[in-house]
């Protein structure tokens, strides 16, 4: 083997254990099943041996899956509680489902539209507790338990308040914490049901504000935390994006570490992409110009080639920042700039999205709902990329921009600051433009400042574009970052 193939299979030592409540292509909500869909095949590609645990959802497709001849029993409190499980093998990944139909057989997996299930604390225990039960039922151990978010954070303490004593006890924890704005917080009075004693309620571990905060647990029981870019793990140790975990984050920031997320440069191609007008690479991008005149057409726009595109595909959420795009627009709409938004969330932004075609006939076009056509539409044919955060923990829009050739515009905030790089209008470099202050104002500036040097620096929009579309955010690096996580975790788990 070379010392290159070497290098890619680092991971043949360590057995890994992923605790999560969605992942692609069994359930989304969110870019945590992307993470949770790819790290784990990336780890198995580096040799790992890698189980993926994740809760039996009444819409987990089953064709494919095994039952495991076993019942799990679940300590829930004093009670206990029983389920089956399913398992399947894709690409390495042995991923196991813990059925558990009253608990998990919903339409939705954490609750109905904007609001959340009254026995979420029981289901998630029943998702950390049992998947570490799952591990003393078939005697598989794993090096690591890396728990995704307050779902599995649960996990992390167990190790240490249940299982030290047992062959779990080797086994470092790791948390990733997704988006510090859920921290799964549950009344007082159902700490019991966690299976710890009152001697957990404490501020210096799963009490916060009154309230039993499993987010917390897993922070400050976790041997190593990670986060999705490095600069939302610095933003999450102070106020206002720490939500009130800053203090507890800041006493552990030596064990925090900021790994991007990668994206898949196979699925997201554009010179095989079959939703495109025209394929095209970093070398053809010039046939961009038929994907932009595909979008003008069907989101009914001037078909002008010389307008410059500002696109955007994103939920409609107060983190976007769409609030303030709108409020920016009839400013923008001044310029000779069209917009397109593809969005769906919020109701009343909804409406807004859907008028701006009314508003501003030819020039802006809004498309209201999830259309994944349409979205890598926007990605090829628009000439920038619209993502005016509040907050942004990693970001996938911007990296397809980038991989597509539409300029990201974004504010600067968590991993947009970590993946674009502003424009240098001296050297006539970057691959995106940056600003700081979400404020209508600034937004047109950049905005107005992006249509100038479209206009005027023609040369250096189409060289940011080429360094845009040759930027990698993969996957492989990523993994490699959570495996030099995972042997710091171990040694100082097992001195
Ligand atoms: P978040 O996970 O916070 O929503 P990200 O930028 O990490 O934001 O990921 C969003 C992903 O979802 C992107 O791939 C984007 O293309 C896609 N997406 C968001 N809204 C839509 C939509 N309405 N239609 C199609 N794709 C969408």
């Amino acid at each position: 083997m070379s010392p290159q193939a070497d290098e890619r299979r680092d991971g043949t030592d360590l057995k890994v254990l992923h605790i999560a409540s969605e992942c692609v292509p069994f359930i989304k909500t969110g870019g945590l099943a992307d993470v949770v869909g790819a790290l784990p095949r990336a780890l198995a590609r580096m040799g790992c041996e890698v189980r993926v645990v994740l809760p039996c959802y009444g819409s987990v497709n089953r064709d494919g899956s095994t039952r495991l001849p076993l019942a799990l029993g679940v300590p829930m409190g004093p009670a206990e509680e029983w389920g089956a499980v399913l398992r399947r093998v894709d690409a390495g990944v042995e991923t196991l489902f813990l059925e558990h139909d009253l608990f998990y057989d919903r339409p939705w997996p954490y609750g109905p539209p904007g609001g959340a299930f009254d026995d979420n604390l029981e289901r998630f225990v029943f998702l950390s507790r049992g998947a570490l039960q799952l591990c003393h039922a078939t005697g598989w151990y794993p090096d690591i338990v890396h728990a995704h978010d307050w779902h599995a954070a649960l996990a992390c303490v167990y190790l240490n308040a249940v299982e030290r004593a047992t062959p779990l006890g080797k086994a470092a924890g790791v948390l990733t914490i997704h988006n510090i704005d859920y921290q799964g917080n549950f009344p007082a009075d159902r700490m019991p049901l966690t299976g710890l004693g009152w001697d957990h309620f404490t501020f210096l571990e799963l009490e916060f504000h009154g309230k039993v905060s499993l987010l917390k647990g897993g922070i400050v029981h976790a041997t190593l935390l990670t986060t999705v870019s490095p600069t939302y793990a610095w933003e999450i140790q102070s106020q206002p994006l720490g939500r009130g975990l800053e203090g507890v984050m800041r006493e552990r920031h030596d064990r925090l570490v900021g790994i991007l997320n990668g994206i898949d440069y196979e699925t997201w191609n554009p010179e095989h992409d079959p939703c495109l007008a025209a394929s095209y690479s970093v070398e053809t991008r010039a046939s961009r110009s038929v994907c932009k005149e595909a979008l003008q057409r069907r989101m009914g726009l001037a078909a002008n080639p010389g307008t410059p595109l500002f696109g955007t595909v994103t939920r409609l959420s107060w983190q976007k920042g769409i609030d303030v795009l709108m409020e920016a627009l009839p400013r923008m709409m001044e310029l000779d700039v069209q917009v397109v938004v593809l969005g769906a969330g919020d109701p009343a932004l909804e409406a807004k999205v859907d008028d701006l075609a009314k508003r501003w006939p030819g020039k802006a076009c809004g498309c209201v709902g999830y259309n994944e056509e349409l979205a890598h539409q926007i990605y090829a044919g628009s000439d920038f990329f619209l993502m005016p955060s509040r907050f942004e923990p990693g970001g996938l829009g911007q990296l397809y921009a980038l991989r597509y050739g539409a300029l990201p515009i974004v504010r600067a905030t968590g991993g947009l600051v970590d993946t674009v790089r502003c424009y240098d209008e001296q050297k006539g470099q970057g691959t995106g433009f940056v600003f700081n202050d979400l404020t209508p104002g600034s937004l047109y500036d950049v905005v107005g400042w992006a249509a100038w040097a479209y206009y005027n620096r023609p040369s250096h929009i189409d060289a940011m574009r080429a360094e845009a579309m040759r930027e990698r955010f993969t996957w492989e690096d990523s993994a490699r970052r959570y495996l030099e996580t995972y042997r710091r975790a171990l040694r100082m788990r097992r001195g």
